[in-house]
């Protein structure tokens, strides 16, 4: 059975992505920071084929601690995506130390760490696929996210980087989503206000939000051997909001 690792994978976006590969018959670690009731939900919707486990990315003890138990008792997987991910919106000149550590240590740090702890077994049993979830934010700026877009550009680069040195065992590839219909989300632009939702669904061709769905959709194509010529790519899933 194809173990996959989901970091963040117990909410929003990767619940849906770990939803989508326990449905593909993968067996899937989902690592999360602390929500215990959101990991146990995800576990019981995984109906037998997730497990959830704490893992704080900023921490890179806990991430060699769960690799090696991900080893242990599941054996090298075969697919990691890079998901976990968090803002500490601010304009740039009130951005504090502790804003800009943080968000780099998690969106950042945390798929090197965890990456670089789970390569060697995966070349080992023969490879498999990394995908790193950006946004498109890493390549057009906003306001308030001079950390937040930092570390997504960082995350593309790094994405290039380990798809040059894990060739040809392991394809590294960036989904960048647009804005999805997440709780994250929601509460941070306060989407839950039909004239601020209109006003974003009007720059959007498609419309609509992004759904969790259609993140799964991509993410399917890049795990697959469907996308077995793909590597160091950055595939865009956002409506056409931003053609870049
Ligand atoms: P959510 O806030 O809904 O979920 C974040 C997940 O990451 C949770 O499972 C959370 O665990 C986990 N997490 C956060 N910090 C850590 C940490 N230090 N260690 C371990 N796990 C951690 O986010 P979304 O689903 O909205 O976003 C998912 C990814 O997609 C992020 O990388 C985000 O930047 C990116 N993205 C999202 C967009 C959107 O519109 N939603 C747009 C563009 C990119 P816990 O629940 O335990 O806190």
């Amino acid at each position: 059975m194809t173990t996959s690792v989901v970091s963040g994978g117990t909410r929003g976006i990767g619940r849906g992505l770990s939803l989508r590969l326990a449905a593909l018959g993968h067996q899937v670690i989902a690592l999360y920071r602390g929500d215990d009731l959101a990991a146990e939900q995800t576990e019981k919707a995984g109906e037998g084929l997730i497990t959830a486990l704490r893992c704080d990315l900023t921490r890179p003890d806990e991430i060699h601690a769960v690799c090696a138990r991900i080893a242990s008792e599941h054996g090298a997987p075969a697919v990691l995506v890079n998901n976990a991910g968090v803002n500490r919106d601010r304009p740039f000149l009130s951005m504090t130390a502790e804003d800009w550590d943080t968000v780099l240590a998690t969106n950042l740090s945390g798929p090197f760490h965890l990456s670089q702890a789970l390569a060697p077994a995966m070349v080992e049993a023969g490879g498999g696929s990394i995908v790193n979830i950006a946004s498109t934010t890493a390549i057009r700026p906003r306001n308030n996210g001079a950390n937040y877009c930092s570390s997504k550009a960082g995350l593309l680069q790094l994405t290039k980087c380990l798809a040059l040195e894990l060739a040809p065992h392991i394809r590294v590839n960036a989904l960048l989503p647009g804005f999805t219909d997440t709780d994250e989300v929601t509460d941070r632009y306060r989407l839950d206000d039909p004239e601020r939702l209109a006003t974003v669904l009007d720059a959007i061709p498609a419309r609509r939000l992004g759904t969790t769905d259609d993140m799964a959709d991509a993410l399917e194509y890049l795990v697959t051997t469907r996308s077995s010529y793909l590597t160091g790519q950055q595939l865009i899933v956002d409506g056409g909001h931003f053609m870049g």
